[in-house]
């Protein structure tokens, strides 16, 4: 709606001012017209017309103008002789010369019967003194020979130039006169005197109806004594088509001279329009054609007017060719320009984008170029002029309206995101709710000195930041002012101290820096210079000094100092981002303090530059801080695609940042989490969505995600909603926000005490229920000796039993708490392998077991504890044997398995059934198999494995068929990674 009435203001006014101004200055158009006619150019002249010239060859011979008057008769003499079918004799005959040749010249018009002689208006003056215009006809002797009389005057233009004639013309004293072109005609065409009549927008010319333009006033004619006999008189203008510039009729002009001579052959005479007019430049009677003004043509110049006997013969060739120019009816005119005011607005909408400045120009430019083929075309092809003039100046009105619109369409823009950003930026915005975001990054930060002095217990602070130049100025101050001259001083003095104790080394009296008043502050203040750098080691960053004045009784600490050299630092990276500083702010406070004041669009450019870079700088601050989150960060969108990643989500899934974004949340999820037992299943992606997308509540759950140790999380997810009234449910969900956050720590320590209940209340009981049964019948029956002795034994056993699992138990706790820390030290497995074995061997004998051993040669050493190593293969190996049948073959391997150490233990006992494997590494865990009754155990042996080879970053496998047998297979990397290392140290020393 707004564009059309845009698009109609702008085509109204253009058309008006187009139209307006060729109406006003009818010079443009006019000029157009002129242009057109000479680059058609010269066109072939009637042959029917020929001229008779009083030209420089004539004077030669008969010497000055004007002859005799019986020259001329001769010469018509000879016209008629060779049967002319007119003769229009241009020259005035109107002041009487010697009698005899006037009657001479009168007889011989009367005698040629055809012959029209010239009148002329001139201006006299009358009885009275005033001005009067009157016809200067002819001698009445000549006039009443004449066929006809007609005026010979033209209408010049302001500019001099000849374009049209007024076929009718009368004097002051209303007597009226048909140019004499149209008295030629009507002579040729040998037709009475009514033949030449005025119609409705023409004029009636013999057979020719001759359109003529009637602009301008009429003029009443009347006899003066006959007050009921009038005439109106239009003015009957004729536009001529000159078919050349002066001499364009030379091919069929003579001279006055061969006529008298007889030179000219009749038949050249015969039947043609004779017209009889000077040439000689000499006799002036020279006009001014649209073809004089060519001045690029050199050679006009000699002969730059056309003779008035040619001016004639172009009126003749006008109307007997019908060559009538045709103007455009207004309305025509007003339809074109707008069609042409509309095409501009079009292609300049369509013109938009990549190089504008060009397109603008060529729609500018653009309907003019095609303006003019057309106009020439339409101009030679069917002699209509169109409003060339017009349509150029509505072209470059419309386009020069189209750049204002859009400079104020840009304008109003810039506006607008003006106001947009102001709102999401504080100190700019005046809305309350804008300032919370605002206080995120303030481009002006908080002044750090008045902490800085409490930190530190100091009586003045200032923080003093060099710009690119090496320049210093004070940035912020505490307590007393500063001295800003102390700092020219102190830039040739010396350098500002990198390290605090080297600061401390070079400190200065405190009156040095700031203007102490000496009653209130004693001379024992100090003053430190500490340098501000915004990264130690990098000198890209803003740089700035660090100035505290305390007193020297009381002087602060190094870390004090360090802390205090860090807050100030960090504000001068804060104000160094928030460039650009002095000209935005500049701009802004200017801004404020005029609100009234009109604001260009470079001010707007500029104030928009400033508050988007304070956006770029605030969410690159907002990022920082997300990446910096010690929790795991994912953000995605609401169907599930990651879009943010921190360093940390990236750690924990072991996977890249890189290739976290664009990733499926669900799928990264399902890949890394660990099923374990007892937990719930984990809900599907399509419930997880519902319940944030629909439900619109979080979702929250523990996960375990196994990198080297299996660690524990506490996922959360939910919706990004979008803000609406405040209400943030309200709205669309934006998308899903996934945080982790570590608790492996808090389940160890709540596992450790399910272990703990789980030992006392089941593990520890069964022994110690035995040993108390035992004992009670010990003490209450008599019990022969046999029995009593079995009895003993028994007690001893199950109390063996306790002490063994209690011991188990605490080492398997030392370990998993890093209570007993891991030891590495190289070692070579194949002689820890053979004592182990040498310590098992007389076990496996006593159930008649074999071992057999595979020990690849050569393998290198390995960085391991060996005393936990042992104690893994022990129990490893010990198990092998307790489940193995008697006379079976127990296989050690030992083998490298690319960086890492394989140690395989093959029986051939009885098996563990699929569905017990997933828990035998878990504590206390034992397969209930009746045969087992009797072979000791805690349920903490393979436990221990595990925990043995996750602290080393290697892993226990096992793969076991019932009634087959079982293989265990120990993987320990031969160097251990530092920073598996580490996070097992971290991890030990946090419990
Ligand atoms: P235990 O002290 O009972 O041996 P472990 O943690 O070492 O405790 O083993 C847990 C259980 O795994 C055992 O009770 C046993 O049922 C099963 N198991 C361990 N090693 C073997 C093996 N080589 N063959 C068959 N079953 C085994």
């Amino acid at each position: 709606m707004r564009r059309a009435v845009w698009m109609i203001a702008i085509i109204l006014a253009s058309v008006s001012t187009g139209v307006g101004l060729s109406w006003r200055m009818p010079e443009l158009d006019l000029a157009a017209r002129d242009w057109l006619l000479r680059t058609r150019g010269k066109i072939e002249p009637p042959a029917e017309v020929v001229v008779v010239a009083i030209d420089e060859a004539s004077i030669a011979r008969l010497g000055r103008f004007p002859w005799p008057r019986a020259l001329m008769a001769r010469g018509l003499e000879r016209l008629s002789a060779a049967r002319a079918k007119v003769i229009a004799l241009d020259i005035l005959y109107s002041e009487p010369s010697t009698e005899a040749d006037d009657q001479a010249l009168a007889a011989a018009i009367a005698r040629a019967g055809n012959v029209v002689v010239a009148s002329q208006l001139m201006k006299t003056t009358g009885d009275k003194g005033e001005s009067r215009v009157v016809w200067l006809s002819p001698l009445p002797e000549i006039q009443s020979a004449a066929a006809g009389v007609g005026h010979v005057n033209v209408v010049p233009g302001h500019d001099g130039i000849v374009r049209a004639l007024l076929l009718r013309q009368a004097d002051d004293d209303g007597e009226a006169l048909w140019a004499m072109a149209a008295e030629t005609i009507r002579i040729a065409e040998r037709e009475k005197s009514d033949a030449l009549r005025e119609l409705p927008g023409a004029v009636q010319i013999g057979v020719h109806r001759v359109p003529i333009d009637g602009h301008g006033d009429e003029i009443i004619l009347g006899a003066q004594n006959d007050a009921a006999h009038f005439e109106r008189l239009r003015p009957a203008r004729l536009q001529l088509d000159y078919v050349g510039p002066g001499g364009a009729f030379a091919g069929q002009t003579y001279s006055f001279c061969d006529l008298l001579e007889g030179k000219i052959e009749e038949d050249k005479l015969r039947g043609k329009y004779v017209l009889i007019g000077a040439t000689a430049a000499a006799l002036g009677d020279r006009l001014a054609t649209p073809f004089a003004y060519d001045e690029n043509d050199p050679d006009l110049r000699s002969n730059e007017l056309t003779p008035g006997v040619e001016i004639l013969a172009n009126s003749l060739h006008t109307i007997l060719r019908g060559r009538f120019y045709q103007e455009l009816p207004d309305w025509l005119v007003i339809a074109l320009t707008a069609l042409a005011a509309l095409g501009v607005y079009l292609s300049s909408a369509l013109l938009q984008g990549r190089r504008e400045g060009i397109k603008q120009v060529a729609v500018m430019t653009g309907p003019a170029l095609i303006m003019w083929p057309i106009a020439y075309f339409a101009f030679t092809q069917w002699l209509i002029i169109l409003p060339i003039a017009s349509i150029i100046t509505t072209c470059v009105t419309a386009a020069l309206l189209l750049l204002l619109q859009r400079s104020l369409m840009v304008g109003a823009g810039l506006d607008a995101r003006i106001s947009e950003l102001a709102v999401l930026d504080g100190p700019l915005g005046r809305s309350s709710e804008a300032l919370s975001f605002g206080a995120i990054s303030s481009p002006v930060p908080n002044d750090p000195t008045p902490v800085i002095a409490r930190l530190s217990g100091a009586h003045a602070v200032a923080v003093i930041v060099c710009d690119r130049n090496g320049v210093r100025h004070p940035a912020a101050c505490h307590g007393v002012a500063f001295r800003a001259e102390s700092l020219k001083r102190r830039m040739l003095d010396q350098e500002a101290a990198h390290s605090v104790s080297q600061a401390l080394s070079q400190d200065q009296p405190a009156s040095d820096y700031f203007e102490f008043n000496q009653v209130d502050h004693p001379a024992n203040h100090r003053a430190l210079t500490l340098w501000l750098s915004g990264r130690r080691g990098n000198d890209e960053g803003p740089a700035g000094e660090l100035i505290i004045a305390y007193d020297a009784a009381a002087r602060p600490t190094n870390e004090t100092l360090m802390l205090c050299r860090e807050i100030a630092a960090s504000y001068l990276a804060t104000d160094a981002n928030a460039a650009p500083r002095d000209a935005g702010r500049s701009v802004w406070r200017r801004a404020r303090r005029l609100s009234w004041w009109p604001r260009g669009a470079a001010w707007k450019a500029q104030i928009l530059a400033w508050l988007q870079q304070r956006m770029i700088m605030r969410s690159l601050f907002v990022e920082r801080a997300l990446r910096s989150i010690e929790d795991g960060l994912l953000i995605a969108t609401a169907e599930g695609c990651i879009t943010f990643a921190n360093p940390r989500a990236a750690a924990i899934l072991g996977i890249s940042e890189r290739g976290l974004i664009g990733s499926d949340l669900f799928g990264r999820l399902s890949e890394s989490e660990q099923s374990h037992r007892g937990a719930d299943p984990a809900p599907t992606p399509h419930e997880i969505l519902f319940r944030l997308l629909v439900e619109r509540s979080p979702v929250e759950r523990e996960i375990t995600i196994h990198h080297g140790r299996p660690r524990r999380y506490v996922l959360r997810m939910s919706a990004v909603g979008q803000d609406l009234h405040g209400i943030e449910a309200q709205g669309a969900a934006l998308g899903i926000v996934v945080s982790f956050s570590d608790v492996t720590r808090q389940y160890e320590l709540q596992r450790a005490k399910n272990d703990v209940m789980a030992l006392v209340s089941h593990e520890l009981r069964t022994p110690l229920t035995a040993i108390q049964g035992i004992s009670e019948v010990l003490t209450k029956y008599e019990v022969e000796p046999q029995r009593r002795y079995e009895m003993h034994l028994a007690i001893n056993d199950e109390s063996k039993r306790l002490a063994r699992m209690i011991d188990e138990y605490l080492d398997l706790t030392r370990l998993e708490t890093g209570a007993r820390p891991l030891r590495p030290e190289p070692l070579r497995i194949v002689q820890l392998l053979e004592r182990t074995l040498l310590l098992l061997e007389p076990v496996a004998a006593q159930r008649e077991i074999r071992i057999a051993r595979r020990f690849a040669p050569n393998l290198p050493a390995l960085m391991a504890d060996p005393d936990l190593i042992a104690r893994a293969v022990t129990n490893l190996l010990a198990n092998a044997i307790k489940f193995s049948a008697p006379q079976h073959d127990v296989i050690v391997e030992a083998a490298a398995e690319n960086d890492f150490l394989r140690i395989e233990i093959k029986d051939q006992g009885c098996g563990i059934p699929p569905e017990a494997i997933p828990f035998i590494f878990e504590k206390f865990y034992r397969v209930p198999r009746l045969e087992d009754a009797d072979t000791p155990g805690t349920g903490m042996g393979l436990a221990f494995v595990r925990d043995i080879a996750q602290l080393h970053g290697g892993r226990i496998t096992v793969e076991s068929e019932v009634g087959v047998g079982s293989v265990f297979t120990l993987r320990l990397p031969f160097v251990q990674e530092q920073s598996e290392n580490q996070d097992v140290e971290t991890t030990c020393l946090n419990r």
